[in-house]
């Protein structure tokens, strides 16, 4: 149906999301303006696809001395995972970034991207000094790239293919963090005997994205976290996890335009915050953004307009996680704030589903 002008759509609205990617700044109001319900058609054209990622890190790999690829396993349609590493020393305190378990959530891995391309810049030499970095983006390239065992008709979003929170097999890969590896999919074994049980890992942000219309205090948020609540997190991880929060909430209130809630989230260990800080001892951190790049609920899947200060957030998290443990000031920062951030409620009353 009415495919022509699904073209046209796809045309000018990527147009208008490169215009949005290239700018510098966003408004203030980006996020109380934003789109709220009914968000419009989603393109998702503007999205790396899994090959074009996969040429996009090899680019970087072939460009940046400091930067290895690893593959750490495949999905159940048997894509490579790949791992983007960055270890000068393994003394260094190591953090890693995830994107992506969930398939529908994109603009994460965006950031990511873009951000291991930064790494590659002069002015991260220092970082590189004295911090390890492990980069896993679309880590579910099989949902990502709408190629699953499970119907598709009811998803939104326009353009070249859809993207689904779950695996090839219909499996959520964040409640598989509890299992014996062998009885996981194929993507969270990956995850934790190639990465998890491999290198030693202080600190780890997760990133997902949430529905459209959470809020805080009247204001939708761009974002909500959330460190681990399961109750046999060590005490010093949780403090640990705690204080990685506090680095990436006081760089997001720098911007002026970021608004952050505290997350609503379960305490199982089958979900990463938790599975990861119980039986690694990882300090975690939840970071769920805005609005995910399709789902079949109008209220969850975003349009074009908010994508590029998201995809920002995203560079803004991960860089100052980075800096704030490569010049150690993680180890003094104030993570009081957590005691008075409100916890984030959803205008259409759905629960969050990390
Ligand atoms: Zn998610």
């Amino acid at each position: 149906m009415k495919v022509q002008k699904k073209v046209l759509s796809v045309t000018l609205s990527g147009l208008m999301a490169f215009g949005a990617l290239t700018a510098v700044s966003f408004p203030a109001h980006a996020v109380g303006n934003g789109p709220g319900t009914g968000n419009g058609s989603i393109q998702t054209s503007i999205l790396h696809t899994y090959v074009e990622m996969v040429d996009y890190l090899k680019t970087q790999e072939a460009k940046q001395p400091a930067m290895d690829l690893e593959v750490i396993g495949q999905t159940v349609k048997e894509r490579d995972i790949y791992m983007a590493k960055y270890i000068s020393n393994p003394e260094n305190p190591t953090i890693l970034f995830l994107t992506q378990q969930h398939g529908n959530e994109q603009l994460t891995t965006e950031g990511a991207l873009e951000f291991i391309k930064h790494l590659g810049t002069n002015k991260s030499k220092d970082i590189l000094n004295n911090v390890n970095i492990l980069v896993i983006p679309m880590l579910n390239a099989d949902g990502a790239m709408g190629d699953v065992n499970f119907s598709l008709e009811d998803y939104l979003a326009d353009g070249d293919r859809h993207l689904t929170r779950y695996n090839a097999n219909e499996v959520d890969l964040n409640r598989e963090h509890d299992k014996a590896t062998s009885d996981m999919e194929p993507e969270a074994r990956a995850l934790h005997e190639n990465v998890f049980s491999k290198y030693k890992i202080d600190y780890m942000i997760d990133l997902h994205h949430q529905g459209t219309l959470s809020e805080t205090e009247g204001e939708l948020v761009s974002g909500s976290m959330l460190y681990p609540t399961n109750p046999n997190v060590n005490p010093e991880v949780l403090e640990k996890s705690k204080r990685l929060g506090a680095v990436v909430f006081n760089a997001i209130q720098d911007t002026g335009w970021g608004h952050i809630g505290k997350y609503v989230g379960g305490s199982g260990e089958n979900i990463g915050r938790n599975g990861a800080a119980v039986r690694y001892d990882i300090s975690t951190l939840l970071f769920e953004m805005r609005g995910m790049s399709d789902h079949y609920r109008e209220d969850y899947a975003l349009g074009q307009k908010s994508n590029g200060y998201l995809i920002k957030q995203t560079i803004v998290t991960l860089e100052a996680t980075v800096r704030a443990i490569a010049d150690d000031s993680i180890e003094t920062v104030d993570a009081s704030f957590w005691d008075t951030l409100p916890e984030q409620k959803n205008r259409s009353g759905e629960e969050a589903d990390e």
